[in-house]
């Protein structure tokens, strides 16, 4: 195992943030993992990176950076309906997307072109287009730093929500993802709920969905809609979409009768984050290198060289700005360090 000093991140996060770890150790394979635990010489401050698609980076970082580099896909069981699929967590979430569709497995179709690790996945429970990927996850499996061993956490234990599970709060950094078990379907159930999707499938001249169908239209939408992080530095959403009270929600609809929502459930609703902030005047706002995406303010982003500093600064000044005008607290999703 390779374990190298004064390492530049810039090239490992999407932001494109140019900080430093002091140590920096590809992981290739998941008993690598004893061994790091056992290595008086490293620093007990671990920082788990995969994709970098998910971190704001705001100073450098004393400790080790363990990049999850763990590859293979290999099928587990099936029965009539089902493919039980064991994930390496290194390998890239689309490449996983475009396999699985290859071999006709449904499931995660909706969910193509987000960056980023399959071991990232549950974290914040990915999703996108009327999916979430715990609709899909069997079982995670991860190295547990404390236990010293790699321990199996199955979809029930793992309290999945909205961009959100337990890896999230009692484990955080406390687990290592080195895979995931996806069980997908062999008879797809197309989700095409989401309008944006029919509206493209129209658009594509397709009567009959098919997986591969739904993947080409998301990927035709996230392109026009997402800034590449390959040509500008973002994380995507920076901030959780709003779940809000219905009664709150009709009392902002008083003031603002355009305000959008959708149902959660009978005493929720979800406003769209990237609504209240271009009404707060930041679609499009920029200060130096660090802005406001132009056409989705949900989007912070990094023009060249801001700082991590610098963006998390714009997230306060938006946070605040959303709360004088509407009374709602927005959360960041992106994960800071
Ligand atoms: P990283 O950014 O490397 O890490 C994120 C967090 O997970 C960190 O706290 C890290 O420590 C932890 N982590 C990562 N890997 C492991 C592991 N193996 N074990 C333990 N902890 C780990 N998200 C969505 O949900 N839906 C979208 O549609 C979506 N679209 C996006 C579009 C763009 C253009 C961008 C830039 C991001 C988007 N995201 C979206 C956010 C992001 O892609 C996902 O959150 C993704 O899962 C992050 O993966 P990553 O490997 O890059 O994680
Ligand atoms: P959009 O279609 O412009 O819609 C704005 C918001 O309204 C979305 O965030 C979505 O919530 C909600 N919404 C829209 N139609 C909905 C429906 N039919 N049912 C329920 N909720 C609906 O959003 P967008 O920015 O282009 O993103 C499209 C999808 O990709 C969304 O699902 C979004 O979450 C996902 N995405 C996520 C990230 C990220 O970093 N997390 C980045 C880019 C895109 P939901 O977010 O709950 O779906």
């Amino acid at each position: 195992m390779q374990i190298l000093q004064n390492i530049s991140l810039k090239p490992f996060n999407t932001f494109g943030m140019d900080v430093y770890a002091d140590y920096y150790a590809p992981i290739t394979r998941p008993e690598e993992l004893a061994t790091i635990t056992v290595d008086a010489s490293l620093p007990a401050k671990r920082f788990v990176l995969g994709g970098g698609s998910n971190v704001l980076l705001t100073h450098n970082l004393h400790g080790v950076v363990l990049h999850n580099k763990i590859k293979g896909i290999e099928k587990v069981k099936e029965n009539a309906d089902h493919v039980w699929v064991t994930v390496g967590a290194g390998e890239v979430w689309h490449d996983f997307v475009m396999y699985a569709i290859a071999n006709y497995w449904a499931g995660i179709e909706n969910l193509a072109l987000i960056p980023g690790t399959v071991g990232a996945a549950p974290i914040q429970n990915i999703g996108a287009y009327g999916v979430e990927v715990k609709e899909v996850i069997d079982c995670v499996t991860g190295w547990h730093w404390e236990m010293k061993q790699l321990l199996p956490f199955y979809n029930s234990e793992c309290a999945f929500g909205y961009r959100d599970s337990i890896f999230k709060h009692q484990l955080k950094d406390k687990v290592f993802i080195t895979s995931v078990t996806f069980r997908l379907n062999k008879k797809p159930n197309y989700n095409t709920s989401y309008g944006a999707i029919e509206q493209e499938l129209q658009k594509m001249g397709i009567n009959e969905p098919s997986i591969a169908a739904i993947a080409d239209a998301v990927i035709a939408i996230r392109s026009s809609k997402l800034p590449n992080p390959r040509e500008i530095g973002n994380a995507g959403s920076f901030f959780k979409n709003p779940t809000i009270l219905v009664e709150q929600y009709n009392t902002l609809k008083e003031t603002f009768p355009t305000i959008p929502s959708y149902p959660v459930s009978e005493e929720n609703v979800k406003v769209p984050a990237g609504w209240l902030i271009e009404q707060c005047g930041w679609k499009g706002f920029r200060a130096g290198d660090a802005g406001v995406h132009e056409k989705q303010a949900l989007v912070l982003v990094n023009y060249g060289h801001a700082t991590g500093g610098a963006v998390w600064d714009l997230s306060d000044n938006i946070l605040k700005t959303v709360h004088d005008k509407f009374h709602i607290e927005l959360e960041r999703e992106v994960q800071v360090w």
